[in-house]
């Protein structure tokens, strides 16, 4: 009675404790039994950022959003610009004027999170047009582009286009943690490779998409975001590039590669981070270079994957696969397309989760490799060549196992140790080969006899240990003693002129004061040389051999 009560005190206790904890020390006293509030009611208005002159200083670019032909409606308007990495962004009608940046969201509008969005009301009738301004972009290639539309839609799509960046970096992450406890557990520096390939895939890509602002700056991004762009991708596409080598399976084909490739990659992903110090112009051809350098590599993978089609099939696909996207965006930029433009910082993600993922597929691949490699390893390593049956090393494994589980139980565990008798004779007179045929046909011999086969092992040259698991002294010596004649039958059955085949047994059981599986080896062993000294031929109890000594 006292001990139950005890420990549903106890489990109270317990609850209570985790109740206490996982309730938010910022509740207020509103908190009821079905509800919770949380937070604190405030004083300040609706937050509004108003354009400073530096801010507006910055602004080199202006679009104008014309009226329609008959003025505005009245109806608010939201405007929702993407593709500006860099510097402030406003838009401006009449005397309501508003800035904000892409990575800080502290001065953005909070409803909208992919692209830098404001709303404004135009009066009903009024022909002024909306103006949006900003920064000259750092790369040509970034093409601003603005979204105009009732606020309710154009924040639903901007809401989507979030969620899809934010899936992109998710799946960076896992794909990060999984290959990390892939590395853990093999050791293999592969899998550490494409750990650091997603932890850099996941800043990169936080900064492209400006979830680096989010709820503030994480990376201190901003006011230098074109030198962090320029840097992560002069840093990530060497490295891509890299790796689509190895898809492809470019060490094999090119061995060469294998010194000096790396140390290539590494310096590139070094003169990428030299970018941070350079003057903008030099920043923005260096991307160009970059960009276009990239294009080129892609473009030989995807030539070299088609080469290579025939012939390694598997590496081929995987790298074709984890190119294609990115071709795909190249030809689409040639071909100045507007959906890219529009989309390209989502483009550039999925590409990035893709490539990912056909990576972590190849890695996967390698992964079943290296465990078939090892069992394949393991399993030469236990096992006699000659008779298939298990090596001494792996027999004293087993024997050892038996002995613990023996102990566990009723401590009935016996050994038969087995020696063919004169085999040197067969060598000489048969033949070295038909010595091996007795051999194979000992060994499977005492294998039929027993229920598990991995309890008979050949423990070298001409001598074999049974272990009889569960069997005690008199039934383990009726047991051998079926299996001497045995042996000698299967000798006869080989039908070799003048063959006769005989062994002499030593047989052990575990005694109390065997600490390990040498000491009942041992008695067994002299067991089988007490045998032969007696004449061979015969099953030979190291017990019954103590006590006639005593
Ligand atoms: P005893 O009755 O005293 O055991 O005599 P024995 O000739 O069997 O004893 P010994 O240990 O001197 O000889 C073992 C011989 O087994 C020597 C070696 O040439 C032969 N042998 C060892 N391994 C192999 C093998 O894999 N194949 C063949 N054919 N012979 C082997
Ligand atoms: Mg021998
Ligand atoms: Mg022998």
């Amino acid at each position: 009675m006292k001990g139950n009560g005890d420990r549903i005190g106890g489990i109270a206790g317990w609850l209570l404790l985790l109740a206490a904890l996982s309730c938010p020390a910022s509740a207020t006293p509103l908190a009821g039994r079905d509800y919770l509030v949380t937070g604190a009611p405030t004083s300040e208005q609706a937050p509004q950022r108003h354009c400073t002159p530096a801010m507006r200083a910055g602004l080199t670019e202006r679009v104008e959003i014309p009226a329609p032909p008959g003025g505005w409606s009245g109806a608010p308007q939201a405007i929702n610009v993407f593709n500006i990495f860099a510097g402030e962004v406003r838009v401006h009608h009449g005397d309501r004027e508003i800035c904000g940046r892409m990575h800080d969201a502290r001065t953005r509008d909070s409803r909208f999170r992919a692209g830098v969005g404001m709303v404004v009301v135009p009066p009903a009738g009024n022909r002024e047009p909306i103006q949006v301004g900003w920064e000259t972009p750092l790369k040509p290639g970034w093409i601003p582009t603005v979204r105009i539309g009732a606020p309710s839609p154009v924040q639903q799509f901007d809401t989507a286009r979030l969620l899809v960046r934010t899936a992109c970096v998710a799946i960076a992450i896992a794909l990060a943690f999984m290959a990390l406890m892939g590395f853990l557990s093999t050791r293999d520096r592969a899998f550490f490779g494409y750990t650091l390939l997603c932890a850099l895939s996941v800043l990169g890509q936080s900064v492209l998409s400006g979830l680096s602002g989010y709820p503030e700056p994480w990376l201190p991004v901003d006011g230098q975001e074109s030198r962090w762009l320029v840097a992560f991708s002069c840093l990530g596409l060497p490295v891509l590039l890299y790796v689509m080598w190895l898809l492809v399976g470019g060490p094999r084909i090119w061995p060469a590669t294998r010194r000096w490739l790396p140390w290539l990659t590494a310096g590139l992903c070094a003169l990428g981070l030299a970018t941070v110090w350079l003057p903008p112009a030099g920043l923005s051809r260096l991307a160009t270079a970059m960009d276009a350098g990239f294009v080129i590599g892609c473009t030989s993978v995807f030539a070299l994957g088609l080469a290579l089609l025939r012939r390694h099939r598997a590496d081929a696909t995987a790298a074709l696969a984890a190119v294609l996207p990115f071709l795909t965006m190249a030809a689409m930029d040639l071909a100045d397309s507007g959906l890219l433009i529009e989309y390209r910082v989502e483009a550039i993600q999925l590409s990035i989760t893709w490539f990912l993922t056909v990576s972590a597929y190849v890695l996967n691949l390698r992964l079943g490799q290296l465990r078939r490699q090892r069992d394949e390893m393991r399993a030469l390593a236990d096992t006699d060549e000659l008779t298939g049956l298990p090596n001494r090393r792996a027999g004293l494994k087993r024997l050892e196992q038996h002995m613990r589980d023996a102990r566990a139980v009723d401590d009935t565990l016996a050994v038969g140790f087995l020696d063919i008798d004169l085999f040197k004779r067969i060598n000489d007179v048969h033949g070295h080969e038909a010595g091996d045929r007795v051999l194979v046909a000992v060994a499977a011999t005492l294998t039929a006899a027993v229920r598990d086969p991995a309890d008979v092992i050949r423990m070298g040259g001409e001598e074999f240990l049974v272990l009889l698991p569960g069997i005690g002294g008199a039934t383990a010596r009726a047991r051998l003693e079926a299996m001497r004649s045995q042996v000698s039958a299967a000798g006869t059955a080989l039908g070799i002129d003048g063959l006769a085949v005989t062994a002499s047994i030593g047989l052990a059981t575990l005694a109390a004061e065997d600490a390990d599986a040498a000491s009942l080896l041992r008695r067994a062993d002299e067991a089988m040389y007490r045998a032969k000294r007696a004449g061979r031929d015969q099953v030979v109890d190291a017990e019954s051999v103590h006590g006639a000594h005593h």
